[in-house]
């Protein structure tokens, strides 16, 4: 008994550890997409960009033990052991695995559509390179707390899940959303969500100022985080109620709205800020609040693109991937934009939103990214969060970092970068390889031919092939 207590005792001084998932514990739905399943796997010759902002290396091994990092470093000094897999990736680029900050796991699109992406959510995900999503928001929680759970045994293939709980808002919100009129309500809704496993609470656009601050409380108390899309709490005012995250950026802030009231959404949401100044002053004070307070910001202009004219919006994978009738009211609804010659989003507006991310993450802020599948349906799991990347390129990001916002910020926010996020020996060994070189083109994002989660690495083309014709159906 005593003997007991002291191993007891020994295990829990040891680090906490994420075990890694093994081959042999997958069932035949998950291992019939795996590419990889050896335990020591070098990858050779690859253009490196490892998720720390460092500058691209080309020429790099990365050597993969039982699911993590056991090496990393160039080529030429890193000995591939004896008996390893040598996949030989010359053209090849290397990243750490994406993490997903508002990847959600369901699908809103054109029409009115709304379906829960139980199948083609986690698919597409990990066939793009996101091996980690934080949920941003559920609508069918149960269906995502299953979905966790099937993953994590191996019984269907998908990334990592962070859960979010259902939304929180005010009046006049409503459809699938909490409304709570309350601070009691608030923060009974954070503690029945923090006992059923949820780790991040999501608050929406009417919520009030006395709601928000009840539930970051509950939440922290509780050990859980806030995010927020938000509009009748401005951010500057969720900063000060001490939110730990913003979704959108300048896109949603009411910051810039000289004539709003307190605790009240302005009438006019989508393209509210065409014309506000990314640069001016409530944008830096904005900025100097959240860096002051540590409050992090999740980019989604891969959501939000599509509300605007004349974009490159009709990607043939995109509309493969769609089921025929939601192809067909995507592509009337993206007609009626682009024949305005203006959409919703003026071309400034989402100008203007790549700037203040830009000036956020100047002034030190931490900046992360997701997909939000949700807008008018052009945003597909993993494939649009992989046009953030072209995003971020467009807006000035080098490389190096638009990658570390996508991964290492993500894990940092999730509080996971001990183990994920980058490339470095002792991590766990989540890696996208993709076809060609990152550094001089963009749209390599979209090549991913390996995606490695927990260093089992599964084929991108054959988790495509399986949603075909699909999204906004499961
Ligand atoms: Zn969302």
């Amino acid at each position: 008994m005593r003997l007991l207590a002291f191993a007891l005792a020994l295990v829990s001084l040891l680090p906490r550890t994420l075990p890694a998932q093994r081959p042999d514990s997958l069932a035949e739905e998950v291992r019939k997409y795996v590419a990889v399943d050896t335990a020591v796997v070098a990858l050779t010759h690859v253009m490196l960009l490892d998720g720390t902002g460092a500058a691209p290396a080309a020429d790099q091994t990365v050597v993969i033990r039982a699911g993590r990092i056991a090496e990393v470093g160039p080529a030429a000094r890193v000995t591939v052991p004896a008996g390893a897999q040598t996949m030989d990736l010359s053209g090849h680029t290397v990243i750490p695995g994406l993490v997903g900050m508002h990847d959600h796991l369901f699908y809103t699109a054109a029409g009115g559509r709304a379906v829960q992406m139980s199948y083609t959510g986690p698919r597409l995900y990990l066939a793009s390179g996101v091996t980690t999503i934080r949920t941003a928001g559920s609508r069918s929680t149960y269906a995502e707390i299953n979905l966790k759970d099937a993953i994590g045994r191996g019984l269907v293939p998908g990334p990592r899940i962070h859960l979010t709980a259902p939304y929180i808002t005010g009046a006049p919100g409503g459809g699938s959303m909490d409304v709570v009129t309350s601070p009691e309500e608030a923060r009974r809704f954070v503690a029945y969500w923090a006992s059923e496993g949820a780790t991040w609470i999501k608050a929406y656009t009417d919520i009030r100022r006395a709601e928000l601050g009840a539930a970051i409380k509950e939440a922290h108390k509780r050990g859980l985080k806030v995010t927020g899309h938000l509009c009748s709490v401005s951010f500057r005012e969720a900063v000060a109620l001490g939110i730990d995250n913003l979704e959108h950026g300048m896109l949603t802030a009411s910051d810039f709205d000289p004539s709003k009231q307190p605790d009240v959404c302005p009438v006019s949401t989508i393209g509210r800020n065409n014309e506000a100044d990314p640069r001016g002053e409530a944008a830096q004070a904005t900025i100097q609040a959240l860096v002051k307070h540590g409050v992090s910001m999740t980019s989604t202009l891969a959501v939000y693109e599509p509300f605007v004219a004349n974009r490159p919006t009709k990607e043939p994978r995109v509309l493969n991937a769609m089921a025929p009738e939601v192809r067909a009211s995507y592509m009337k609804i993206r007609q009626e934009i682009d024949s305005t010659g203006s959409g919703p989003i003026a071309a400034e507006g989402l100008r203007s939103a790549m700037t203040f991310e830009r000036e956020f993450v100047e002034a030190g802020g931490l900046l992360a990214a997701g997909v939000d599948p949700t807008g008018i349906g052009g945003a597909l799991a993993g494939y649009g969060d992989q046009r953030n990347y072209e995003l971020f390129i467009e807006a000035g990001f080098a490389p190096e970092q638009a990658v570390k916002i996508m991964t290492a910020n993500g894990a940092k926010i999730l509080g996971v970068q001990r183990q994920l996020g980058t490339v470095e020996r002792g991590k766990l060994a989540d890696l996208v390889v993709l076809r060609g070189d990152l550094t001089s083109d963009p749209t390599v994002i979209r090549n991913p031919t390996v995606v490695f989660k927990d260093g089992i690495g599964y084929d991108s083309a054959k988790l495509i092939a399986s949603v075909e014709g699909r999204v906004g159906i499961d």
